[in-house]
């Protein structure tokens, strides 16, 4: 049985914080106590500051429209009314890194959609199906920053999460060698086609810094815990392009593979069909009951249709077949703002409330 937390979530009026708030306000276990963004929104009534800016189709709670916005650098009036932090801000990464240390050091623990951490060795970085075990290294994080409680825990790049998963159930057939296109939703700068009309009719084969995080990324979430730092594995070689496309949220991959030993079509397929991880094991009440599933209609899956599997949490695969220069190919999709993100900080939240790591 896990105890029941309060949470508080900084950059609640941003893209990731509103989808926080739906799925944090009826959570069984995480209750929303403190809303907080820029000194711009600090004071106001949250329902007030959303009138025209909110972007989710559920709505949110009187009682969350109701809460004052606090400033999130006013922390220890955030202090006083949580025992953790959902993080997701628009800050450069210097400012990112300092802000959620402070909460860290203050004895909050952080729980970050912002990549500022992602390279901090000692910081862990999960998928939970995947490397559930990094978020043992948190005891070598609290070493350093000297804390008791306090440490940060972030969520990876929302383009890695349909392959990474994909690929986690073949490692043993000796992964070798990926290339990953990835076509990748307007949500994913937080933004709405109202916000961003040049998007309509349109592709724009650029995302500042996102193959470096495409290909960099996996390389930690397969790495090993070893001297109080997670050490990096050097394989697979990895090569990606990120191309944004006129979609509001679900991010698509095409994926090439070559193994050391190739397995057959239907070994993989077995692998998808059956592969479980922490969070379906401990029955966490975000994970997807089935994490991995694969089409065999050869025009799935479709980002309007399938991206809302199991509440935009599991990830799906389709036209896996036999290359000419790879192994193989297929097709892979996931959610980036529920799966890629809030959804995915979530879970994470959720298996380290599971761990013991929250008291
Ligand atoms: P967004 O819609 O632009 O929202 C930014 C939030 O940050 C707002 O709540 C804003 O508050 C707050 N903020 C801005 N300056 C601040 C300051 N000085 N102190 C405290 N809060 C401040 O951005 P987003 O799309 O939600 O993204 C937030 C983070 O999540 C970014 O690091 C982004 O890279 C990451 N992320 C986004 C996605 C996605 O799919 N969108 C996916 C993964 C990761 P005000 O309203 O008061 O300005």
């Amino acid at each position: 049985m896990i105890k029941n937390y309060r949470v508080g979530i900084i950059g609640a009026t941003g893209m990731v914080g509103q989808r926080f708030i739906t799925l944090l306000q009826n959570h069984p276990f995480f209750t929303i106590t403190a809303l907080s963004a820029s000194k711009n929104s600090a004071g106001k009534k949250y329902a007030d500051l959303m009138a025209d800016r909110w972007a989710m189709k559920e709505g949110f709670t009187d009682a969350i429209g109701e809460m004052t916005v606090l400033d999130a650098d006013n922390i220890d009036a955030v202090k006083s009314l949580v025992d953790l932090v959902f993080c997701a801000v628009s800050l450069n990464k210097e400012d990112t890194k300092k802000l959620e240390e402070a909460y860290a050091k203050a004895e909050i623990p952080v729980i970050s959609n912002n990549s500022a951490h992602r390279k901090t060795p000692d910081v862990p970085m999960l998928i939970p199906e995947i490397n559930s075990e990094h978020v043992d290294i948190i005891h070598s994080q609290r070493k350093r920053l000297g804390t008791k409680k306090g440490f940060i825990a972030v969520k990876p790049n929302c383009s890695i999460q349909s392959y990474v998963p994909a690929l986690e159930p073949l490692k043993d057939f000796g992964i070798e060698k990926v290339a990953a296109c990835t076509y990748q939703a307007i949500s994913g700068a937080g933004k709405t086609f109202d916000m961003w009309p040049e998007m309509i009719d349109n592709v724009i084969p650029l995302i500042p810094g996102e193959e470096e995080k495409s290909e960099k990324e996996p390389l930690k979430i397969w790495g090993k815990i070893e001297n109080d730092v997670i050490v990096d594995t050097d394989k697979p070689e990895i090569s990606s392009q990120c191309i944004r496309v006129p979609v509001s949220d679900g991010h698509m991959a095409a994926v090439f593979v070559t193994f050391k030993n190739k397995p057959s079509i239907d070994e993989i397929k077995e692998r998808w069909a059956s592969y479980k991880g922490e969070p379906q094991e401990l029955g966490l009440p975000n994970a997807p009951k089935q994490f991995l599933h694969y089409f065999e209609e050869a025009d799935r899956p479709q980002t309007r249709l399938d991206r809302d599997l199991e509440n935009g949490m599991a990830v799906t695969i389709g036209r896996l077949r036999e290359d000419t220069l790879f192994d193989y190919k297929f097709v892979v999709l996931s959610h980036n703002t529920l799966r890629g993100a809030a959804g995915g900080a979530v879970l994470m939240a959720e298996l380290i409330a599971a761990k013991g790591y929250f008291d």
